[in-house]
């Protein structure tokens, strides 16, 4: 190591991480943390302190990535000031965009002193060493350092596990990556090109993941997958295990009192996991299965290689497994081509499902994706128009599906105090925020607690001391 590079003892270096996009970015945000706290940089909340500003990116959409270069913008004033003030600061740019744009965005913004994809993250630290080795350089000579090589090693297998301080200050629940990458290759979309193709952990790493997390007080663990139910993963024997079958492993798990799983792909859906979801009662019923459109035309041009039909033929699968199962989904309005009737055909299948909730996004192309290249693009102010009536359907069913949560009395992980004083809040099995009165001491375990009302984006309980009893 170089001697600008701090040491395990010089803990006084600070690290500020802004993390954009999906919640896959989420954990890589908190592994970057984890690689760097041996070399001396804590994590803080405030980026006028920071000695190291890192943007975790997202390329998904255009609107997600020109962020990046607006706030590159922002923090090249916040390093002229600090430098002025006798300090200073070094900018790193990781995640989606930096794997998609590399060499460019060091172009258009040079105050950028590294640039590095997701696959790289276990290199950070020495990245960081040779970025600080050019610190005292000419602007003219400087350069960013670059990474954004797919390598051959297993990142996960080269990143260190967290602190179980760590652990603990990031509360009750907690994301873990399973899986990364895709072959879909849906035509929109840039996921294959900057997270590379599908892989899975391998078992023992996932389960010691989760018991470590277990052991510093974490109760409900997501798994994470850009196409987490494509999961398949090697045990010691060197058997091939999928999602449904790691799932019945994490239930061993004792202290987990919680799982869940995000994101999947219809296609992948298969019978060990809707079995997992009769036979696991800690397998949370809240699934978020995208259909994207509900058109058989448009989900060919989308290359998603199943039906509207399929699709509800699914859920009437997954539904007789678990009847309880919420549903969530993802939306694409104004994908080209798409006419009226698509969308009347997407707003049905919306209809036919029912949704707990959705995301919805006007279609965004992306460079690179076979989508770019396809004419009869639909006008904006369309989108805009169809977005619109699509978000008011979805936002009728969950205003619905919320209500109809009055009355019952509901299991609720309580994670943290609430917004008003004396309050505390937490999840109910599917998804939905719940704030109730009630003293700090709930927080950190599961209570019943009944459902007395709802607002805009919550449910209103109070504890059920007899469902308690
Ligand atoms: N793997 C998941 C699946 O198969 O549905 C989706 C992962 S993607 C990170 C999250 C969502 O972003 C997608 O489901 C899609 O609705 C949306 N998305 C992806 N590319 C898009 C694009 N070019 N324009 C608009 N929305 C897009
Ligand atoms: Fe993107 Fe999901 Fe399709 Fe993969 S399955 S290409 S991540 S939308």
């Amino acid at each position: 190591m170089s001697e600008n590079a701090p040491t395990p003892q010089d803990a006084s270096k600070r690290v500020f991480i802004k993390t954009y996009g999906c919640q896959m970015n989420v954990y890589d945000s908190d592994r970057m943390a984890d690689a760097l706290a041996p070399h001396g940089y804590l994590p803080t909340q405030e980026i006028g302190e920071a000695d190291l500003v890192l943007l975790n990116t997202c390329h998904i959409r255009e609107k997600a990535s020109e962020k990046v270069f607006s706030e590159l913008g922002r923090l090249k004033e916040l390093q002229g000031e600090k430098r002025a003030a006798g300090g200073d600061m070094m900018i790193g740019v990781a995640g989606c965009v930096a794997q998609a744009e590399g060499e460019e965005i060091a172009r258009r913004a040079p105050v950028v002193d590294l640039v590095f994809g997701p696959q790289a993250y276990h290199r950070l630290p020495d990245m960081l060493e040779k970025a600080q080795g050019q610190r005292h350089m000419h602007p003219a000579l400087k350069k960013a350092v670059i990474d954004t090589d797919f390598p051959e090693e297993d990142k996960f297998a080269h990143l260190p596990a967290a602190k179980k301080e760590a652990t603990i200050a990031r509360g009750l629940t907690a994301f873990l990556t399973v899986q990364e990458g895709c072959d879909k290759f849906c035509s929109f979309c840039v996921v294959p090109y900057t997270r590379g193709a599908e892989v899975s952990r391998p078992v023992s790493q996932v389960l010691d993941e989760a018991r470590r997390l277990v052991d510093a007080g974490v109760k409900e663990i997501t798994l994470l997958g850009q196409n987490v139910n494509a999961y398949h993963g090697t045990d010691s024997a060197g058997r091939d295990i999928g999602l449904g079958e790691l799932c019945y492993l994490l239930a061993e798990i004792s202290g987990l009192e919680r799982l869940r799983y995000t994101t999947s792909h219809p296609r992948d859906m298969d019978d060990g996991l809707i079995a997992a979801h009769r036979d696991l009662p800690l397998l949370m019923p809240y699934l978020h299965l995208p259909v994207q459109s509900g058109s058989d035309r448009i989900l060919k041009a989308m290359n998603r290689k199943h039906t509207a039909a399929e699709y509800l033929a699914l859920i009437e699968r997954i539904k007789a497994a678990r009847p309880d199962m919420a549903l969530s989904g993802d939306f694409i309005v104004g994908f080209p081509g798409e006419t009226d009737q698509d969308f009347e055909d997407t707003l049905s299948i919306i209809r036919e499902t029912g949704y707990a909730s959705a995301y919805s996004f006007k279609y965004s192309t992306r460079p690179g994706t076979p989508g770019a290249n396809l004419g009869d693009q639909v006008p904006e102010e369309i989108k805009t128009e169809r977005l619109y009536r699509l978000q008011e359907l979805v936002n009728q069913q969950t205003t619905a599906f919320h209500a109809s949560m009055v009355g019952k009395t509901l299991p609720v992980l309580i994670e943290r105090v609430g917004r008003m004083p004396g309050q505390v809040g937490g999840r109910s099995p599917y998804l939905q925020a719940v704030h109730l009165e009630g003293s700090t001491d709930l927080i950190g375990a599961i209570h019943q607690v009944e459902i007395i009302g709802t607002s805009t984006n919550s449910l209103v309980g109070r504890l059920n001391q007899a469902a308690a009893a």
